[in-house]
This record gives C-alpha cells, sequence and structure tokens, in this order.
C-alpha cells in the first residue's frame, strides 16, 4: 500500500472496529500493533490444552449490545453466567460467614436484600454527592441511612469494598463517587468457551495489519500525521489512536503537539488500575454444587472472597478468584506459586482437606504489561463519566483518540472498546456509520 488515508494504533478491540469499518467505507488503512498478536486486552491462552482468557472473560449484559450482536454473527458459542459484575444475588452464590461456615438460605438473602436496601439509597446520594467524594465516602453515608448495628452494617461495607476493588481494580477511597453508575448489566451476561478472542480475530481478518511495530510518537498537523515506529515512520491524512491510558500517561507514546486541553483534563482524571486473574483448575472439584460462585466474608476475605466456578466452560472443575486493587498491589512480583498457595489457604478454611493441589494455573501480570500498565482505567476522585469522553473530541480534524477509558457510558469493556471504535472511523468519516457494517457480512 503506497499511501495510506488512516493510521491506526493498536490492534485491540477499539482499533481493529475502527479500521474495520475505514476499510469496508473505502479508506486505505494500516492498523500498527505493538505486540506479535492482535486482541490487546482481549487475550486467550490455550497453551496447556485448555482455553483460558486472560484479559476480558465476560459479556456485561448482552442486551442491545453490538458486543454480542458481533459475537452471534461470528459464531461464537456462549455460556450464561450472570455474576460478573460482583451481584450480590442474581445467580445462586454459596455464602460463607467470618466463621467460615456457609450461611443457611435465609441469612444469605438477608444480606442480598441489605446489599439491595443500601444500592438503592447510594444512587440518591451519589447523585448529590459534592464532586471530589469518593466511593467510600457515598457508600458510607448510604449505609449511615439504614440505622444497623456494626456487625450487619460491616458486611454490606465489606462488600462494597470488594466491588470496587473486583469491578475497578483499586481501593474503595481512591475510586470517584461516580465510578460505578453504570455497573448494572443489560440482560443476561455471557463468557466464551472457545476463547474471547474469536471476536478480535475476526475482526482483523482481511485488515492490514503490521504487528511487532511499536509506536513513540504521533504528530499531528492540519495536513495530516506522522507516526514513528521502532520499523520506521508512517504518514497519513488522518489516526485513530487507541492504546491505553497506561501507554498515554507513561509518555511511551507522545503526542505531539500534546494534547489540546479538553483531551488533557479529560485524560488526567483516569488512572490504569491493578487487577490480575488467578485461574485454578483441579482434577476433582471440592466445592459446592449448583452455585456460580463461592464467596466468604469477614476479615480472612480481604483478599480472597470470590471464586467462580467456569466448570461450565470446558468440563474441567475450574474457578476463577482476582487479586484486585490492594491485592493485586501487594503479589505483584510474587510467584505463581506463592499467590496459589496464599488461594488456597483461604479456599482450605471453607473446604477443609478436600481442597488439592491446582493441576493447572495461570496468574496473570497486567500491572507489568509495558503495553497497558495495568488492566484498565478508573475514574480518580473529581472525575465524571463525561471525562472518558473528552479524552476522544475530535482533534485538529485529524486525529481521533478511542479506546475503553474513552467511551463514558460503562467504560473499562470490550463493549465500551467496540463503541469507542466505532465513534472514531464515524468521526474520520464525517458521518455516522451503521454499526451493523462491522458483522453485517459475516457467516459463521
Ligand atoms: C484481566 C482483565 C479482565 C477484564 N475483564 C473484562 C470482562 O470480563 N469484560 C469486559 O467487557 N472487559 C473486560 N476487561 C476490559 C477489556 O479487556 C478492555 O476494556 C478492552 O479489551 C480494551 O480494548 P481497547 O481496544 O480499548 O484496548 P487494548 O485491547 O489494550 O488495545 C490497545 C492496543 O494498543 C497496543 N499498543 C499499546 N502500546 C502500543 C504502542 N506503543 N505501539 C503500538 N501499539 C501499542 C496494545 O498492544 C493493544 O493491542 C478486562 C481486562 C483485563 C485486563
Amino acid at each position: 500500500m503506497d499511501q495510506i488515508d488512516t493510521i491506526v494504533v493498536g490492534a485491540g478491540v477499539a482499533g481493529l472496529t475502527a479500521a474495520r469499518l475505514l476499510a469496508d467505507a473505502g479508506r486505505r488503512v494500516v492498523v500498527l500493533e505493538a505486540r506479535d498478536r492482535v486482541g490487546g486486552r482481549v487475550w486467550t491462552d490455550r497453551s496447556d490444552g485448555h482455553t483460558t482468557d486472560l484479559g476480558a472473560s465476560w459479556i456485561h449484559g448482552i442486551e442491545g449490545s453490538p458486543t454480542a450482536a458481533a459475537a452471534d454473527a461470528f459464531g461464537m458459542r456462549q455460556v450464561e453466567f450472570t455474576v460478573g459484575a460482583y451481584q450480590a444475588g442474581s445467580r445462586p452464590i454459596a455464602y460463607y460467614g467470618p466463621d467460615g461456615k456457609r450461611l443457611s438460605d435465609e441469612a444469605a438473602s438477608r444480606f442480598i436484600a441489605d446489599v439491595a436496601k443500601v444500592d438503592a439509597a447510594l444512587q440518591r446520594v451519589v447523585a448529590a454527592s459534592e464532586p471530589s467524594a469518593s466511593y467510600r465516602e457515598v457508600t458510607n453515608e448510604a449505609l449511615a441511612m439504614q440505622g444497623w448495628d456494626p456487625e450487619r452494617t460491616r458486611r454490606v461495607q465489606e462488600y462494597l469494598e470488594h466491588r470496587t476493588e473486583e469491578q475497578y481494580g483499586v481501593w474503595i477511597e481512591s475510586l470517584a463517587a461516580h465510578g460505578l453508575d453504570d455497573d448494572v448489566p443489560d440482560g443476561d451476561e455471557v463468557v466464551f468457551p472457545d476463547g474471547y478472542d474469536r471476536l478480535p480475530t475476526r475482526l482483523a481478518e482481511g485488515l492490514d495489519v503490521r504487528l511487532e511495530h511499536v509506536v513513540s510518537r504521533v504528530e499531528w498537523a492540519p495536513e495530516g500525521v506522522s507516526v514513528t515506529t521502532d520499523h520506521g515512520s508512517f504518514v497519513a491524512d488522518t489516526a485513530v489512536v487507541t492504546v491505553p491510558v497506561g501507554a498515554l500517561q507513561s509518555g511511551d507514546v507522545r503526542i505531539e503537539p500534546p494534547l489540546p486541553p479538553v483531551n488533557a483534563n479529560g485524560l488526567s482524571h483516569l488512572a490504569m488500575n491493578a487487577f490480575e486473574k488467578v485461574v485454578l483448575r483441579f482434577a476433582t472439584r471440592f466445592w459446592d454444587e449448583d452455585v456460580y460462585a463461592i464467596r466468604q466474608q469477614g476479615p480472612e476475605a480481604v483478599w480472597w472472597h470470590s471464586w467462580y466456578d467456569m466448570t461450565a466452560l470446558d468440563g474441567t472443575p475450574t474457578l476463577l478468584t482476582f487479586a484486585a486493587g490492594p491485592a493485586a498491589i501487594a503479589t505483584r512480583g510474587w510467584a505463581p506459586e506463592q499467590v496459589v498457595d496464599s488461594v488456597l489457604t483461604q479456599l482450605r478454611r471453607l473446604y477443609g482437606d478436600r481442597v488439592e493441589l491446582p493441576t493447572s494455573v495461570h496468574v496473570t501480570g497486567w500491572q507489568d504489561d509495558p503495553f497497558t500498565h495495568g488492566s484498565y482505567a478508573y475514574m480518580r476522585l473529581g472525575a465524571t463519566a463525561a471525562h472518558h469522553d473528552d479524552i476522544a473530541t475530535p482533534i485538529g480534524g485529524v486525529l481521533h483518540l478511542a479506546g475503553e477509558a474513552t467511551w463514558g457510558e460503562d467504560p473499562a469493556t470490550v463493549n465500551a472498546a467496540l463503541l469507542s471504535g466505532h465513534r472514531a472511523a464515524s468521526n474520520v468519516q464525517g458521518r455516522e456509520i451503521p454499526i451493523e457494517r462491522l458483522w453485517g457480512s459475516a457467516t459463521t
């Protein structure tokens, strides 16, 4: 390709969506990707004979989701798993109290009802909160309104701490009051037995993707853009830059001249989180039947409190847990065996000697990934949803930023990445592109 119309930086879901829609519209598009694979934070491992998603697993709500529409069109098998938003009681969950004993159904129902009461109050408290308020402050206010005794209050308070960590990979005092506004999934959630990476693989088909091209600089001017990589420079009329917040904030990808104030201000209100997956496979299943998840309460549960039973994916007894927020920061740099030991200690509190050593283990290292510097972005104190979208304000008619963090409604998701890529493509074209063009002609 001699002349390029649009350079897309990053072959994650945002970049591939933009590239595919623009190529479909007749533009000459080149995608520059630092890694030796497409997909970015959608990454499926098959090295041990199992299919393990090391990045995204869930579509958090399939109703009205273009990601779900694309997955359907591409023939991706899906398994319903509606516990991906740290719901207290969307599906059966085995709850264990601070003493390590399973709660009765009545006690679990009372706890689930308590969470619902606080969540209902929280909506009003968040709406009325000061711009600088933290999620800790608003949740404490909503808890205080209940007039409960300390024990009952503490159980819900720790649930809210853990929800913040699992959803945004950050301690509750560091997340903005509005940081979990969009957290209720529309409809069922699903996961992918054949791997989420089928989505980016299909999106990339037929595109000119240059792998192992590490971009260090993007220069923009009214006449066009110039992108510097470790394999030379590329020039084009327009660029769509989809690298994560961590790549922009670290200066790994420099924008010249620097981002205009509206984009820069939006970016300064976000930060990359600390969030790692721990996937354990076992020879035999030792935990409760007929539950989607296991959760424990109390001081012992400060790091390891929730395990998701992913056995339905391929029939192998499998638990997924997360090192999220403080746990991810503290265990960063630990050997996988140390992490597994720590997790198994907690499982043994609940299931005793029935807990065997796992037959296969995955512990992710997104905090040390040079092309993300974390898993996804969270809203710092003072941030509102609008700061996400501000980052995507078109720059000089030639440069467009996209990616999960640039989408204000339900950010930090694959769906946000996809929608941001669609918006960038429409902005490049100067007209709305029907999103269905992304999968319109797909045959499964
Ligand atoms: C552990 C984990 C669990 C998650 N769970 C879920 C989930 O269950 N459901 C959900 O919806 N979302 C989940 N997410 C979030 C979701 O994966 C992301 O929001 C989404 O994939 C981001 O897509 P993107 O295109 O914006 O960014 P990316 O996928 O990060 O794509 C950006 C691309 O830019 C490339 N790049 C970076 N720097 C350079 C450079 N210098 N030069 C060239 N290329 C560069 C990167 O390699 C990458 O391929 C999870 C993420 C993680 C890490």
